[in-house]
């Protein structure tokens, strides 16, 4: 056992005994000054991803811990996928830290979004989930928007303590904390990234000037996004690479749209209306008649309408029906992990179908 050496790219526990298990790497590699598992070396250098084995518990556990410390929590989403990448219960794992909320992947939205709109929107989510967090920001890991102000804000609230980043799988924390550590030391891709949920394990310390230092603590996975159920091909067409292009429908009443063959909405009642589409580019959509609508999936799902192929379809959920009353202007029908719908006005009657197991809800619009 060398449970003293941890893997530079996800922070697990280096052993040299099993294989296939986590945190398995060669005798041979420990020589190296920077060890990394097999897991990280094959993501980085083969782009191929082993499945994750710590349990939920686990996860929990640690994020337990935090709350006993004296420091800095700053929670992570992603703003493509806000409730699900919501962790719940968030301000009991934080305990009387203060919580600093980043929203990511601001680069996949509208330009024409206002941003301050936007981060009222968060603050008035965030209140209804129980958490009053002491700043809102918004970033883009990835292209490096923001990362200056948010370490700027980083320093100012932390004032001297620990600080802790806390995020749900793929919301781009290692992005987020790789581009801090180019920003602030200079040192590049040292922590994986990866599509696919659940590649951050255990705890990876990054000292800071004073001592102190910032804490990369493992992705909670939440079970209700689209991502558990497709497969990592139809993840990365799901999964916006870059600014979405909002897409409006003019429906009238009894009119269906398939979103691949993930997901449909049905509108049932409520006038000739449009609706906008905020969804990966990559993802078709199909419009059909609402009497159509369960032939058309019988004939073609997982040919026209895909993902999932053809081989993937045995093994995807079926399709659970929610339906809604739309009762406020400006609403937004989210199917966990894959996007939004947004109806401006009030008085619809809409189906939702999404895979069993992935969520469906309402929520004020967020654009
Ligand atoms: P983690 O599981 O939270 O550590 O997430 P990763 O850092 O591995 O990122 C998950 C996915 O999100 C990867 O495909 C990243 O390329 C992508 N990603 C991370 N940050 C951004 C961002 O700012 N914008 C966009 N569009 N994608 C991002």
């Amino acid at each position: 056992m060398n449970q003293d050496i941890h893997c530079i790219g996800c922070g697990v526990s280096i052993q040299t005994e099993r294989p296939g298990e986590l945190g398995f790497t060669p005798p041979s590699a420990l020589e190296k000054e920077e060890v990394i598992c097999q897991r990280c070396f094959r993501l980085k250098h083969y782009n191929e991803v082993q499945d994750v084995e710590l349990s939920d518990q686990d996860f929990l556990d640690i994020l337990h811990a935090i709350g006993s410390t004296d420091s800095l929590v700053v929670k992570i989403i992603d703003i493509f996928d806000f409730n699900g990448s919501w962790i719940p219960g968030i301000q009991r794992f934080a305990g009387r830290n203060q919580v600093l909320l980043i929203g990511n992947k601001v680069d996949l939205l509208p330009k024409s979004t206002n941003k301050n709109k936007l981060i009222q929107w968060m603050k008035a989510q965030s209140r209804e989930m129980g958490l009053t967090p002491v700043d809102i920001l918004l970033v883009s890991a990835e292209k490096g928007l923001g990362i200056q102000e948010a370490l700027g804000q980083i320093e100012t609230y932390r004032q001297g303590r620990d600080v802790y980043v806390v995020g749900c799988t793929n919301v781009g924390k290692s992005t987020f904390i790789n581009q801090v550590i180019k920003t602030a030391a200079g040192r590049e891709e040292v922590i994986t990234t990866s599509h696919v949920p659940g590649t951050t394990l255990d705890m990876i310390e990054i000292p800071l000037d004073d001592g102190k230092k910032l804490v990369d603590t493992p992705g909670i996975m939440n079970h209700h996004q689209m991502a558990h159920v497709v497969s990592k091909k139809a993840l990365k067409t799901i999964t916006p690479k870059k600014e979405i292009k909002p897409r409006v429908y003019q429906l009238n009443e009894r009119q269906t749209l398939f979103f691949g063959g993930l997901a449909r909405l049905d509108y049932i009642q409520g006038g000739r209306r449009s609706i906008i589409c905020y969804l990966s580019n990559s993802l078709d959509i199909h419009r059909t008649k609402l009497e159509k609508a369960d032939d058309l999936y019988e004939k073609h799902a997982g040919g026209m309408l895909q993902p999932p192929n053809k081989n993937e379809l045995e093994d995807f959920p079926e399709l659970v029906r929610h339906e809604f009353s739309i009762k406020s202007d400006q609403t937004d029908i989210v199917f966990s992990g894959l996007g939004w719908v947004t109806v401006k006005e009030k008085g619809a009657n809409i189906a939702a179908y999404a895979p069993k197991g992935v969520s469906v809800l309402l929520r004020p619009s967020l654009i």
